[in-house]
């Protein structure tokens, strides 16, 4: 074997979670720099990270990829480091570090004496030395999320994190608490996250010119400007986030779930909810499917009556039509007149003073029973899809238990919806003035309110500019 001379490496980390203020850099690298120098080694480089783990694995290390890198490259042929914890406690890393001790004759020695990987004996140490240091980080693991699973238990707010509208300790942050009450109702009535989200951001409003008219960008006037946590604009991932929180209800929640006592009953929060557990489930159902209709007023729509109104020749719903309401076949109506009535008629009926009877009693306990049945549905079709994919169950059977799970979510579903009818609608009618809140309101919102109080159907009558015939309008109290 030629004789090449030694460059060695130098490899420094500072490591927090091993003595509390790790032992101090400069200790470390005096002692490296020693072991060099009795073994007549140069020494080439000095590589150090700060107060950075070596356990995890996202956490980078900037000054160890160097030196891999370095490695790779050929620069130096030597490694000293103070002990084996500070170079890595990734087994694998390790490995490849022994590996190239055993293959590519890179000495590799600990300035504590612990190991010289030049030997069996030292190779051998550093392999059970890097498996024990990881087993223990992993009880150390475990032993965090026992706590935090306790204090969730007990239904005190998670350590560390705050919540939009809380502090750390689950104080209620007024104006913060507000927008997020403002974009659950908001959702809940049927406004789009994008929408959500340019309200939060103080966005104006699109405005397009289409045709020759123009078309103004419906955002939730209710929802106020609200600086986001990480100080970046918001987005409809950042306002799914905020609505998928089960805080905001007052349950307890652990990574993301709501915490369960033995019996499975959710464990209420130590702090006081933001919104109401049925405006939370109202939320997680438009989030879980978006596509299902929660109510008619509840999907994102352009105009009042569009998917509202029914044709009063076949039931079906109306669609608009430029500036029209239309059933093929059947009706061809102007919209700015039909819907000047329907507004009349709501705020007449607005203006009365026995709304409060009109809200839809909510059983919030069964509501959350209906929605645990719900998932407990869902739950049951991926099961026999697994089942079913891993061969443990026919086609047959996985058909057979996929259909009785889906009736009873429909069943289930059916449910909810009439026990939630009045949940996007009433903040309206609760407000101190409904009138002037339903004028205030945006486009989902009237609609849920409309949706609430009347059904509207509309008869055929003779094109051209008349004035309106009131009987081809028909307006029924629900
Ligand atoms: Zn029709």
């Amino acid at each position: 074997m030629p004789i090449v001379p030694v460059r060695a490496a130098i490899y420094l980390r500072v490591s927090l979670d091993l003595t509390g203020e790790g032992l101090a850099v400069e200790r470390q690298r005096e002692d490296c720099i020693g072991i060099a120098e009795s073994r007549g080694w140069t020494v080439v480089e000095v590589y150090t990270d700060n107060s950075i783990s070596a356990f995890s694995k996202v956490k980078s290390r900037p000054a160890y990829d160097q030196m891999v890198e370095d490695y790779r490259a050929g620069r130096f042929n030597a490694l000293v480091t103070w002990d084996l914890d500070r170079l890595t406690r990734q087994p694998r890393q390790l490995e490849d570090w022994i590996d190239a001790a055993e293959s590519q004759g890179l000495r590799l020695v600990t300035a504590n004496g612990e190991a010289d990987l030049q030997t069996d004996g030292g190779r051998m140490y550093a392999r059970i030395k890097a498996a024990v240091a990881r087993a223990e980080m992993e009880r150390k693991g475990a032993r965090q999320s026992r706590a935090q699973r306790q204090r969730a238990e007990k239904g005190r707010p998670p350590r560390g994190v705050r919540a939009t509208g809380y502090t750390l300790d689950g104080e209620i942050i007024l104006p913060e608490a507000e927008a997020v009450r403002e974009v659950f109702h908001a959702f809940a009535n049927g406004s789009s996250l994008r929408a959500i989200a340019a309200a939060l951001s103080g966005v104006e409003p699109v405005i397009r010119e289409v045709g020759d008219r123009t078309k103004v960008q419906d955002l939730p006037k209710s929802v106020p400007p609200l600086p986001s946590r990480s100080g970046r604009a918001w987005n409809p991932t950042s306002v799914i986030t905020m609505l998928r929180n089960p805080r905001y209800a007052g349950w307890s929640m652990l990574d993301g779930e709501i915490v369960r006592d033995t019996t499975g009953k959710p464990i209420r929060g130590q702090w006081d909810p933001i919104v109401s557990d049925s405006i939370w489930l109202e939320v997680q159902h438009r989030l879980d499917d978006p596509a299902r209709k929660s109510n008619r007023a509840g999907t994102e729509r352009r105009h009042l009556g569009s998917g509202l109104y029914l044709c009063g020749t076949c039931e079906a719903r109306v669609r608009a039509h430029n500036d029209r309401y239309r059933c093929a076949g059947h009706i061809m109506r102007s919209r700015a007149q039909i819907d000047g009535m329907v507004l009349e008629y709501v705020r007449g009926r607005l203006a009365k003073s026995d709304l409060a009877d009109l809200l839809v009693h909510q059983d919030d306990e069964r509501l959350a029973s209906i929605a645990d049945q719900l998932q407990t549905q869902r739950d049951r079709i991926k099961r026999a899809r697994t089942d079913y994919k891993n061969e443990l169950i026919d086609g047959a059977l996985f058909a057979e238990i996929k259909s009785e799970a889906e009736d009873q979510i429909a069943r289930l579903d059916t449910e909810r919806v009439t026990l939630t009818a009045g949940t996007a609608a009433s903040a309206i009618l609760l407000a101190p003035s409904p009138v002037d809140a339903f004028d205030d309101a945006d486009l989902a919102a009237r609609r849920a309110v409309i949706d609430l109080l009347c059904e509207v159907r509309l008869f055929s009558a003779p094109r051209g500019r008349k004035p309106l015939d009131p009987k081809s309008v028909r307006i029924t109290p629900k």
